[in-house]
């Protein structure tokens, strides 16, 4: 059976209500759409805790920059609603733009420091935009548990301390990326890429585990794991390396040795696709 799809704040409310009252749990899956296995892996993790699942399908203006790929994002909502339904959600919310931002929406959520680094200056006002709709989002459902991808890093990062700081009553999970067979990370944006870039695209992980292997093998000098690993991607044709940082896993501040938990995230555009992805070394 296919887990309805409604529009509005007031359908949302109301089935969540329905559900509370029946004594459910409420898990939810923030998306963008144009779902793939790796958004399928949390709507599974979120319907293994919670009894009714929510799941947001919801291609957000405000963390699109003026140059980005907001009027091309794909969208896939019967394809979505299907992967969904299969997955365990019990409802599908995918509003239009004006349900979410009605005229003289001018409340927006930033956390600092946490965006210093990485999609922060590479994406002016991205996470300002996800913030801000992640809060509306978790206002909206009010869920007990909400389920982020590791794919996403800085993004789950976020959320987590934006919910700790503001004090919302929701349970943040980090699940962990989901690569196709060759390691590389689902996305929705892989569907841009050519059959050759495609078939260049596997290189992307291939670096980064080749950086969790020089640190295994005893290198601890940040700047030089950072430059093999960008020469790494730089070396893939028709690559251009947006970034490629080893930082803090915790603060995502600059790290000179490796005597924590580290994060070492890239982005990359192939052709015109930007495609991130990251690794955790400890
Ligand atoms: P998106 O719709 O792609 O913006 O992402 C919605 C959620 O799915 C975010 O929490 C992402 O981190 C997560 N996600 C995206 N790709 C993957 C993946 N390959 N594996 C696990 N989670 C993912």
């Amino acid at each position: 059976m296919l887990a309805p799809v409604v529009t509005t704040v007031a359908e949302v409310r109301e089935a969540v209500a329905a559900a509370r009252r029946a004594g459910k749990t409420i898990g939810f899956v923030p998306t963008m759409g144009a779902l793939h296995e790796g958004h399928a892996s949390l709507v599974r993790a979120a319907a293994a805790a919670s009894q009714f699942v929510v799941v947001s399908v919801f291609v957000n203006p405000t963390q699109f920059g003026p140059k980005e790929d907001f009027a091309k994002y794909p969208r896939t909502l019967e394809a979505d609603q299907k992967l969904c339904s299969e997955s365990g959600a019990h409802l599908i919310f995918a509003p239009s733009a004006a349900e979410m931002y009605p005229e003289r929406s001018v409340t927006f959520v930033e956390v600092k420091e946490l965006d210093a680094e990485l999609d922060g200056p590479a994406r002016p006002g991205h996470f300002r935009g996800v913030c801000t709709v992640v809060l509306k989002l978790f206002n909206i459902v009010q869920p007990d548990a909400a389920h982020f991808g590791a794919k996403d890093a800085q993004q789950a990062r976020i959320v987590r301390q934006m919910v700790r700081d503001l004090n919302v009553p929701v349970a943040v999970r980090v699940e962990p990326t989901v690569r196709e067979p060759d390691g590389l990370a689902m996305s929705s944006r892989n569907r841009y890429l050519s059959p050759a870039e495609r078939a260049l695209a596997p290189a992307i992980y291939r670096a980064l585990r080749n950086t969790q292997a020089r640190a295994a093998a005893g290198e601890i000098d940040v700047a030089r794991l950072e430059s093999a690993l960008a020469a790494e991607l730089a070396a893939v044709p028709g690559a251009r390396v947006d970034y490629a940082r080893v930082l803090d896993a915790n603060t995502l501040q600059p790290l000179s040795r490796l005597d924590r938990e580290a994060l070492v995230a890239v982005a990359v555009f192939l052709g015109t696709t930007r495609l991130i992805d990251n690794v955790v070394i400890d």
